[in-house]
């Protein structure tokens, strides 16, 4: 019975003279997400609204499914839309309309209704009363509540008139591609996918990378960053994902450096490599799944060491979470079956025993020395072979 909705949006509404850009950038993320979805849909923006009016036959949940993906939307609205073929077909319409949507009508409702076409006969007001009389007359059983009402019926009278009552949480945030674009450091783990979407939530567009290390890492475990991209791009849009292989820097640092520093030394190299493309592919900061503690990797003071080789901002928006709340919004989002998977992401060669927990920079950067020129070299190979997909 649903031929459009209604997009409700918070926070983007509150952007003075960029409002437009904002509601621009909602509306093209709007059309990535339902290009995927069967059917035909126009969205446009009319005072200061937008709407998908459905053109065909469409699967109501899979459009909800996916408009409930696109950050921005605050709320979802399903709209019927009728001719207006006077106001006492559109009172039938509507009680027509309370049968099929609210099966128990034991509640309290309120009409309210908008006039945006202002020939319209009858005033808002007059609407509000007339109707909700035809209303309790139908259903003996329904309340008038105009403060605090189960139902918030609205009728707007434009061209059409459009009823609607019903508000399906969208997932908030701002639209992607209004905040800049960051690069993530994207690992076949729980936390990176996740790290990625919250930072995306903002209304930044994301850009991956990945350093993979073969025959070390198996293809699988490429693979597995592939598809966790694109269960992040059903969110995100298009990631252009950047395949490094790091495999002889890795086994150049493994024979060179002490291997209680293996790791640290290794996240410097990584984060050095991500910021080289990054600032190549005009992002304006870094992301990474770190969270205080979880690992040697990521105490305080491992996060100096491997926070200093960087210019650009490292994003960490996972830094006070615990590992249970961040399994959670994995799980939310669809990620976490895929990230359980046990093809590794790192090769246990690689992981010292007693890895340092309190590294202390300045020795690091004096082992760094025994890397000599060579790991230049190395890392200029790696990133002239970087491997592109784009995931969407
Ligand atoms: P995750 O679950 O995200 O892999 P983790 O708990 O395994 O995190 P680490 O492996 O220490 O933690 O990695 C910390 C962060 O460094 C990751 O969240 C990710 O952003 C980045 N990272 C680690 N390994 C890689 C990799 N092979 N490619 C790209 N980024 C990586
Ligand atoms: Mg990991």
């Amino acid at each position: 019975m649903f031929t459009a909705f209604l997009i409700k949006y918070a926070e983007i509404g509150i952007k003075g003279r960029n409002r437009y850009l904002f509601e621009d950038a909602l509306i093209h993320q709007i059309k990535f997400a339902l290009k995927k979805c069967e059917g035909r849909f126009l969205i446009h923006k009319t005072q200061g609204r937008i709407y998908v009016d459905a053109e065909t036959e469409f699967d109501f949940d899979e459009v909800v499914e996916h408009l409930q993906r696109v950050f921005g939307i605050s709320g979802i609205c399903p709209v019927v839309y009728v001719e207006d073929e006077g106001f006492e077909k559109l009172c039938e319409t509507v009680i027509g309309y309370l049968a099929d949507v609210y099966p128990d009508r034991n509640k309290t409702f309120k009409v309210n209704a908008r006039r945006a076409r202002k020939n319209y006969p009858k005033e808002s007001m007059e609407i509000n009363m007339d109707m909700g009389e035809a209303i309790l007359n139908a259903y003996p059983e329904m309340k008038v509540d105009v403060h605090n009402p189960d139902i918030m019926l609205n009728i707007e009278i434009r061209e059409k008139i459009y009823i609607y009552s019903e508000i399906i949480p969208g997932p908030g945030g701002m639209p992607v591609g209004t905040g800049g674009k960051a690069m993530l450091l994207l690992s076949g783990g729980i936390d990176s996918p996740v790290a990625g979407y919250m930072i995306a939530k903002r209304g930044v567009k994301i850009d991956a990378v990945y350093f993979h290390a073969p025959p070390y890492t198996s293809e699988r475990a490429k693979q597995k960053v592939v598809d966790l991209a694109r269960i992040v791009s059903r969110y995100t849009g298009p990631i252009y994902l950047h395949v490094i292989n790091f495999t002889d820097i890795q086994l150049y640092i493994h024979e060179k450096c002490p291997h209680e520093e293996l790791t640290i030394i290794m996240r410097r190299y990584m984060m050095r490599i991500a910021e080289r493309i990054a600032k190549e592919t005009e992002c304006q900061g870094l992301i990474t799944g770190e969270s205080i503690g979880q690992v040697a990797s990521q105490t305080m003071h491992s996060l100096i060491a491997t926070n200093e080789v960087c210019e650009l901002p490292v994003y960490r928006p996972l830094i006070g979470f615990d590992k249970q709340e961040i399994v959670e919004v994995s799980a939310k989002i669809g990620t976490y079956e895929t990230s359980i998977l046990p093809y590794e992401d790192c090769c246990t060669i690689f992981v010292a025993k007693h890895p340092v927990t309190k590294p202390n920079v300045n020795i690091i950067r004096r082992h760094e020395q025994y890397l000599s020129e060579k790991i230049d070299e190395l890392v200029e190979t790696a990133l002239a072979k970087d491997e592109l997909i784009i995931v969407e």
